[in-house]
């Protein structure tokens, strides 16, 4: 299978649509430019990372104007009511573009889908909108210091107060959360009952008394995390989504549609490393080259499969393997990229200057990111030997213990 075969059995419906998003497109956004791959995401000055986010954020509201988010969506939620091909051929052309979604574009497609199948229909309607236009951005508040890949361990606490719950703990590593105006939050509603069925899972305004967001500066000199503090916050009961204490249920909807998101994001980065070898003069270097070719043919081989998945998805098949190997492959690809491009700098890394250098620098101090965001290489693989081989569960002794009874360091 190529990529090229998808596009070639183009019906004419989906050959119209291509045109016209491009269309939009060209008139609206600027072609990506031949100087911009070496750029990186990486924000070292608060003020420009605010300055990054806002205009993502408005990005985002101007394809909600043109009908261009939520293409899929529900009509009556603020989506387009179409299908998901459109969804797919609108990604395909907006990778030509300088302007990009990001953080805002990977909470829609957590936590949309989390609201669509668990939310209130009053909840719908108020929020749906609201995240697909990006009027409200929201962040996930789920890890704690103690609940990290064990999630359901998690602490904070919240106590009904009539119509409110109080919100008391700590939340970790919450990206992007100094610039949101929302979050999404796990707390611990019932501390007698095991510890997957005592969570709620609530919307919560970022701006409500009593929440502290404590930016994380990072090896890489970004602040993309934050340690947020909760102390007594007020929250409606109005905005639990899904039910009081089964908030896991909405929770392994946004952690599945999370680690898909990941695995999807990842930019390609083979012609990057080509070329820094060809800078050094090692194209021709036996070991680098051997290094290249397998670094190129799993790139190669992880969008393949990538594709397959989503090919055999939109046919109304089942995929045609675990999908969560695909972001094991892009977790462990992009720890190769660093690798490899710190070796092929040398000691230019250090000593050099200039955009490729800095590119390589950012490629190998972030290349842990995907193999522990969204759930870690691990317990993906735990996952996959229950999940996809039928091997025996981990064996565990807390899962029906109440969780006021574990024991927590
Ligand atoms: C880029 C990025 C973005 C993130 N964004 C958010 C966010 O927005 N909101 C949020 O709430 N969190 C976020 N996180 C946190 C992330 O979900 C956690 O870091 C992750 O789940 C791992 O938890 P931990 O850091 O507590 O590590 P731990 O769970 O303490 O794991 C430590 C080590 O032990 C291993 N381990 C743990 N359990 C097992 C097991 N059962 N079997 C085998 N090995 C095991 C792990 O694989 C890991 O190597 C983000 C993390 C990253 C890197």
């Amino acid at each position: 299978m190529t990529a090229a075969n998808h596009k070639t059995d183009e019906s004419a419906e989906q050959a119209e649509f291509r045109a016209r998003v491009k269309a939009w497109y060209d008139a609206n956004a600027t072609p990506k430019r031949d100087d911009s791959p070496w750029e990186t995401n990486v924000h070292r000055d608060p003020a420009d990372a605010r300055r990054h986010f806002l205009t993502s954020k408005a990005w985002q509201g101007r394809l909600y104007e043109a009908g261009l988010a939520g293409i899929a969506w529900p009509e009556e939620y603020g989506g387009g009511g179409g299908k998901s091909w459109m969804t797919r051929i609108e990604r395909e052309i907006s990778l030509g573009y300088e302007e990009w979604v990001g953080f805002v574009g990977a909470t829609i497609a957590m936590l949309g889908p989390a609201l669509l199948r668990h939310g209130t229909e009053e909840q719908k309607r108020e929020f749906l909108p609201k995240l697909l236009s990006a009027e409200l951005s929201f962040c996930q508040l789920f890890s704690e210091p103690g609940a990290g890949s064990d999630l359901a361990a998690l602490a904070t606490r919240a106590e009904r107060d009539g119509d409110e719950f109080i919100l008391n703990g700590q939340k970790v590593w919450n990206s992007s959360a100094q610039f949101c105006d929302w979050g999404f939050v796990l707390v611990r509603t019932d501390p007698d009952a095991p510890k997957h069925k005592g969570i709620t899972f609530l919307l919560v305004d970022m701006s409500t008394p009593g929440i502290e967001v404590r930016p994380l500066v990072q090896i890489n000199q970004s602040a993309h995390f934050n340690e947020v503090f909760l102390t007594d916050v007020r929250v409606p009961v109005a905005n639990v989504v899904g039910e009081i204490n089964q908030g896991w249920t909405p929770a392994r909807t946004v952690l599945s549609n999370e680690s898909a998101f990941i695995a999807g994001a990842r930019i390609p980065t083979r012609s990057k490393l080509i070329e820094l070898a060809g800078d050094k003069g090692l194209l021709g270097d036996l070991v680098v080259r051997q290094d290249l070719a397998n670094y190129y043919s799993r790139e190669l081989i992880s969008s393949w499969m990538g594709e397959q998945v989503q090919y055999a998805v939109r046919r109304g098949g089942s995929a045609p393997m675990d999908p969560g190997l695909i972001k094991l492959m892009a977790s462990q690809n992009r720890r190769l990229s660093g690798d490899l491009a710190s070796r092929i700098l040398g000691a230019d890394l250090d000593a050099g200057s200039g955009e490729k250098v800095n590119w390589a620098q950012m490629e190998l101090l972030g290349r842990y990111s995907i193999s522990i965001g969204g759930g870690t290489d691990e317990v993906l693989k735990n996952n996959i030997g229950e999940r996809s081989l039928q091997l025996p569960r981990e064996p565990g002794y807390d899962k029906n213990q109440r969780w006021r009874e574990i024991p927590r360091s």
